[in-house]
């Protein structure tokens, strides 16, 4: 089971486990309430999100907590990224307000602009163990935002060494796994150690 809410994680998380063979269930689809996310830490967080789901369920539970962290805002917005975007979840304001604050401490160079996303991801199996991964893609702050693909703060964010933001990017360029992708978002990166420790078959 996918234990998340968001649309656009859902999306992506399937698409990570289909080349598995993975079939799998949302926890929205089955109308598992969302658990309140009261850890310190992404971990911590995705923790409560898979055990929850894997309780609930007596199925195994796959959930990630993400986010972006900014040098320059102390690593804000952090565990918080998804409460920037307000009850509507407006990503919009939210990539304004980042802008603004970057802006108000004189951050104008890609440099002074550094940040990275972070996916920590947690499998819960029903018999109460769990298995924990991190993946991180650094890169700089855009403004405008550029391009309608993705979701969240996509369309801000310009990972290393490259020219097209997430928003920009196809799909599989953005979290498509090795041979077809380039394994390049946090999220791709953690679900590569992931698949690795639990899915590797023969
Ligand atoms: P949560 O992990 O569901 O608490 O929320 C994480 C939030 O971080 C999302 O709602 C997005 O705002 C942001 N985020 C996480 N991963 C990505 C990504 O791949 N692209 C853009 N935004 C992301």
């Amino acid at each position: 089971m996918i234990a998340t809410h968001n649309p656009g994680k859902l999306w992506e998380m399937r698409g990570l486990l289909e080349p598995y063979g993975v079939d799998a269930v949302a926890a929205g689809e089955l109308g598992l309430k969302e658990p309140d996310e009261t850890g310190a830490s992404f971990q911590e967080n995705a923790r409560i999100k898979a055990e929850a789901a894997a309780r609930a369920a007596g199925l195994p539970a796959f959930a990630d907590d993400s986010g972006l962290a900014v040098d320059a805002l102390g690593g804000a917005p952090g565990i918080h990224s998804a409460r920037w975007a307000g009850p509507n979840r407006d990503f919009r304001a939210a990539m304004e307000k980042l802008n603004h604050e970057l802006w108000e401490r004189g951050a104008v160079t890609p440099q002074a602009r550094a940040a990275h996303f972070i996916s920590a991801l947690c499998v819960a199996w029903p018999d109460g163990h769990v298995e924990e991964f991190e993946g991180r893609v650094d890169g700089t702050l855009v403004w405008p935002p550029r391009g309608d693909k993705g979701f969240g703060y996509d369309p801000m964010f310009l990972p290393a060494g490259r020219e097209l933001t997430f928003g920009e990017m196809m799909s599989v360029e953005k979290h498509g796994l090795p041979p077809r992708g380039l394994g390049l978002s946090h999220r791709a990166r953690a679900f590569l150690k992931l698949a690795e420790a639990c899915l590797a078959g023969d």
